[in-house]
């Protein structure tokens, strides 16, 4: 690991001063993904900018419509939160089934989608339940969040403080995982609102996206059958040592029907 000046602002507004007086500075969440990248000498920040301590980007609360979460909330918080299980049980599923113990004690819910791994799983909520991104500066729509593989839609020195999830009718996740680190092969969420259905994909493609052929059905028919014969495309999904863009495209189907299956 190279030298690297570490941080802990107890504000957002110091830590957004921080993150202006260097070019080079990172933002640090649970470390899970920054953390590695610095020991194999991928990236070399000249400050590291902990933001464990600001109390304002942290906790859940349940708001108009849904619940707000804080950007440095831990996986295990949101798995373990009693507000999550009742108001959005598929959140805290997704999050319980995130990596292992020790990743969701440490990893925060801003890391990952600030990441925007195209196999992390919240991607696929954060879309599925038209989430608003809420930063420092503004107000993001989860629909224009994630712009590509690890690409997102913030600024330079952006800070994600919170994400608000719109409470379905109905919603579940399933996830084909990869067995050594769980993260998705292919993961679809699915979420109903009224009339309105969003399937949303991730682990399968360069970034999360919604599979409209299949919400278009499921909001004919909210079966596990309206799917039978709907598949998305294999062109341009992952291919990788887990998987062929082949068995992703099967698998998108395969979990979409589980996650019909288990929203009851
Ligand atoms: C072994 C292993 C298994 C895993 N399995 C899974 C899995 O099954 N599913 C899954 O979804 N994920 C998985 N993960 C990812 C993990 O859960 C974390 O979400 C992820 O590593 C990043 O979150 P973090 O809080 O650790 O962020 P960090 O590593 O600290 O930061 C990641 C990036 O986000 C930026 N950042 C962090 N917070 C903010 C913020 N508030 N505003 C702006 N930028 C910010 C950082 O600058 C950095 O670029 C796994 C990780 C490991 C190591």
């Amino acid at each position: 690991m190279y030298e690297f000046t570490y941080h802990r602002p107890k504000t957002l507004a110091d830590a957004a001063a921080l993150l202006g007086q260097s070019e080079d500075a990172k933002i640090l969440g649970g470390g899970q993904t920054l953390l590695p990248t610095l020991k194999q000498r991928l990236a070399r920040p000249s400050d590291l900018i902990d933001l464990g301590q600001i109390p304002d980007i942290k906790g859940i609360c349940e708001e108009a419509g849904g619940i707000a979460i804080g950007a440095f909330t831990r996986h295990a918080e949101v798995a373990h939160s009693d507000v999550v299980r009742r108001v959005i049980p598929a959140l805290a599923d997704l999050a319980e089934g995130i990596g292992d113990r020790q990743v969701r004690n440490m990893g925060t819910l801003g890391g990952s989608i600030c990441n925007a791994d195209p196999s992390a799983d919240y991607p696929a909520a954060v879309v599925g339940l038209k989430a608003t991104v809420k930063t420092d500066r503004r107000e993001i729509a989860g629909d224009d969040f994630f712009t590509g593989m690890f690409e997102t839609a913030l600024e330079p020195g952006e800070i994600v403080t919170a994400v608000h999830f719109q409470k379905p009718d109905k919603a579940a996740y399933a996830k084909f995982r990869n067995p050594a680190s769980r993260y998705a092969i292919v993961g679809v969420f699915v979420a109903r609102f009224g009339n309105e259905v969003r399937v949303t994909v991730t682990g399968a493609g360069p970034s999360v996206f919604r599979a409209t052929d299949m919400e278009t059905a499921l909001a004919q028919d909210f079966r596990a059958e309206a799917l039978n014969g709907i598949a998305v495309g294999a062109d341009g999904l992952n291919a990788d040592i887990h998987a062929s863009a082949d068995y992703r495209a099967h698998l998108v189907t395969v979990m979409a029907k589980r996650a019909v299956e288990a929203c009851g």
